[in-house]
């Protein structure tokens, strides 16, 4: 084999059988977890896999990120191979492989060395994991990748719109340039020349796995990667009846997204606002920093925020999950970031919902005066402790009593009622003892009222004896 495979590049997705001709090794019947192995001279490597869907990966395409150790029931064990050898990594100097599945693709991406800096044993699911923390190899020496900022006029918005947002249909088109035969539908912009030096060494220098904010009417709205490129006057002509839109681009992973426009100056670390003019191309160290420091441009660009789908997604599964008896902590299976953030999301909305916007304790319903309502959506057993996105380890409460529950000076029975720790010598105790016994302001559904499971662990944290 070669250390490292010579014609594997970042991001390349490759089949498991490219995988073993790459490394010169089997996997026997299914790639999974921890693979220590010894290369032709006997020098060790690992070839690490993490599936999206679990048991392992977090947010693993960037920068820092957490591993679970092999081992699928009961508690995992230093000694077992995949575990002893990741261990041995943390100080060993061998190099270890990564690969990541996204769910919704194929194929493995690899991504490249990672260095396996420490690990701890923890309480997950009622047993004891190993996580390994993990840091992908400094990418700047990897290659450049740009950043365009493209800003859409009122005149090309249309156009923009059904040939960006919604993917063109080439199937409309009789004859198709060489560069687009066979493709029916894809997400293709251009863009014209002009004789300003700037906006000509941009477009020469655009090229696949390039990425593209657009801009328009203030603000960013949109974007992607880009991934392929080329000149064709005809193209520019056929599409948009604009010959002189022949530097031409399609774009792959398109997401509406995208970072406001302060969070992206910030990211660029421009000072003060800017205003987009003109096809950009972000000066290349401002984006080489950017990735230094977060791993990624994607994951800054476009993984921000989950899409309202995503969250949708989460909330129905949130709701039919309360037909089931709850259970304590998240199940073995971890989210990428994205996908945590919109199950945190639904969980929020949800408790809001069926609390309609109402502080269970109070009973209060302030709003911003923008709309927004006050109230948060309190975990009753944390999430710091591992505490599941159940709708029952819920409750809506104002910021003042999210405070007060989470600092342990008010719980709830389990019929419902409030309860107050006994701290007559801290400031606040008077207050919060006039609500004891108080009933809790509920969910008009008695299936979304906090479940015993979750309150007698917030009794158990805050010393409530029940
Ligand atoms: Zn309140």
């Amino acid at each position: 084999m070669h250390t490292p495979p010579q014609d594997l590049e970042l991001g390349d997705r490759l089949t498991q059988e490219e995988i073993e001709q790459a490394f010169d090794t089997g996997f026997g019947y299914r790639i999974s977890g921890i693979n220590p192995r010894r290369d032709h001279n006997n020098n060790r490597y690992l070839l690490i896999f993490a599936n999206e869907d679990g048991p392992y990966s977090d947010s693993v395409r960037q920068g820092q990120f957490e591993y679970i150790g092999e081992g699928l029931r009961g508690d995992q064990n230093e000694d077992s191979p995949g575990n002893s050898v990741l261990i041995d990594a943390i100080l060993a100097d061998f190099p270890v492989y990564f690969f990541y599945k996204r769910q919704d693709r194929t194929g493995w991406e690899y991504q490249g060395e990672i260095d396996v800096q420490s690990y701890r044993r923890e309480e997950q699911g009622g047993r004891e994991v190993l996580i390994f923390t993990m840091q992908h190899r400094d990418p700047s020496d990897a290659e450049d990748c740009g950043l365009y900022l493209i800003p859409v006029n009122d005149e090309w918005r249309d156009r923009f719109r059904n040939s960006v947002e919604e993917p063109h249909d080439l199937r409309q088109y009789g004859e198709l340039p060489s560069q687009l035969e066979g493709i029916a539908r894809l997400r293709m912009w251009g863009t014209t020349e002009t004789d300003a030096q700037k906006k000509r060494s941009a477009i020469d220098k655009m090229e696949p796995d390039d990425y593209v904010l657009f801009y328009y009417q203030g603000r960013f709205f949109c974007g992607g990667i880009v991934s392929r490129t080329f000149e064709n006057a005809d193209v520019g002509k056929l599409l948009w009846n604009n010959p002189e839109s022949r530097h031409l681009f399609t774009i792959d992973e398109f997401t509406y997204n995208v970072p406001g426009v302060d969070r992206v100056w910030t990211l660029l670390g421009y000072d003060g606002r800017q205003v987009v003019q003109g096809f950009t191309r972000v000066a290349d160290e401002r984006a080489v920093s950017v990735r230094q420091e977060h791993g990624s441009l994607a994951s800054v660009l476009f993984a921000s925020e989950p899409t309202i789908s995503e969250v949708e997604d989460q909330k129905s599964k949130l709701k039919k999950a309360v037909e089931q008896a709850p259970e304590l902590t998240e199940d073995e299976t971890q989210y990428v970031e994205t996908r945590r953030r919109a199950r945190d999301r639904a969980f929020t909305e949800l408790i809001r919902e069926a609390y309609d916007n109402t502080c269970a304790v109070c009973g209060c319903q302030r709003e911003s005066p923008s709309g927004n309502p006050e109230v948060e959506a309190a975990h009753i057993y944390p999430v710091s402790e591992g505490g599941r996105n159940d709708v029952r380890n819920g409750i809506a409460l104002c910021k003042f009593h999210h405070w007060a529950f989470d600092t342990g000076w008010l719980s709830v029975t389990d019929s419902h009622e409030i309860m107050v720790t006994e701290a007559p010598d801290k400031n606040g105790h008077y207050e919060f003892k006039q609500l004891e016994g108080q009933s809790l302001h509920l969910p008009d559904d008695a299936e979304l009222y906090p479940h015993l499971l979750f309150l007698e662990q917030h009794w158990a944290i805050h010393g409530f004896e029940r």
